[in-house]
């Protein structure tokens, strides 16, 4: 009985920035568990890394060449992915970016862009696929927000990265409360930090690493697997009592 609920066979599932490490791993584990998935990327060079990575394993995927910021792009990979595959159950609004920039020295463009991809992009996916789970009358997104969005990270300065996944965190819940008694849920996942091309620089950086490693009650980083079974669960039915979650994934780092 419990096991039958991460069957995502005949799901369909979409995950924004899917060609690589958090991302890919979502899509991984979404084929894992039988749906067929969609990797949405900006950059088709790194789509097509992602979709040789799952080949590798076994398994198949579609990929969509898409810029989150775009509403009107969004809007018609939307349309066009149910157009092709008939139907779409669930999405993994994971695209994001970081800098690591004091708030006074900060240019507009940069504030702008962190913005536009972590959080504008995360509801230009929700709005247009949200459509269709609406139209069918189920769906599970998921969103991956931050303990960035809980907590303001030491000692790097990014004030727009916390206060975009801070924005993810309430827009999940704004979504849920107005969509859950039509069929589609929304929650979101807050990471730690992740070893990924996104953490490299903070990791191989000695004013910053040890006190990451100081400040995680497990005093380690995560993989993106870690992550990605998160999503699983959110995605299937074994989650079916959940909407407007936010799914602290973090070694202990909020606890202190
Ligand atoms: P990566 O940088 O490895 O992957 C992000 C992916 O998003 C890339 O493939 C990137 O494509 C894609 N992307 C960027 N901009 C766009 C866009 N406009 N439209 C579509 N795709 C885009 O990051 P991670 O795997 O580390 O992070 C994934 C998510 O997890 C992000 O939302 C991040 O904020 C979040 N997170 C990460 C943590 C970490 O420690 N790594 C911790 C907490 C949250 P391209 O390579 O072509 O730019």
């Amino acid at each position: 009985m419990y096991l039958e609920q991460y069957d995502l066979k005949k799901k369909v599932a979409v995950v924004t920035g899917g060609g690589r490490n958090i991302g890919l791993a979502c899509a991984q584990a979404l084929a894992e568990a039988g749906a067929t998935v969609v990797i949405a990327e900006v950059d088709p060079a790194v789509a097509a890394s992602g979709k040789e990575a799952l080949a590798a394993l076994g398994f198949d995927a579609d990929v969509v060449q898409l810029d989150v910021t775009k509403p009107g792009d969004v809007n018609a990979a939307a349309d066009r992915i149910v157009a092709e595959f008939g139907r779409v159950d669930i999405l993994v609004c994971n695209a994001g970016i970081a800098f690591n920039t004091p708030a006074e020295e900060m240019a507009d463009e940069e504030w702008m862009k962190v913005i536009d991809i972590n959080l504008n992009g995360v509801f230009w996916c929700c709005r247009a696929f949200g459509r269709h789970m609406l139209a069918s009358g189920s769906g599970s997104i998921i969103n991956i927000g931050s303990m960035s969005g809980i907590i303001a990270n030491k000692p790097q300065p990014q004030s727009h990265y916390n206060a975009s996944k801070a924005g993810v965190h309430l827009l999940t819940k704004s979504l849920a409360a107005e969509w859950a008694d039509r069929g589609v849920r929304v929650n979101a996942v807050a990471p730690t930090y992740i070893e990924t091309a996104m953490t490299r620089r903070g990791m191989d950086n000695p004013e910053y690493f040890p006190t990451w490693l100081e400040m995680t009650p497990m005093h380690r980083v995560g993989q993106p697997p870690e992550i990605a079974s998160v999503v699983l669960f959110l995605a299937c039915d074994a989650s079916s009592l959940m909407t407007g979650s936010v799914v602290v994934v973090d070694g202990g780092y909020t606890c202190w």
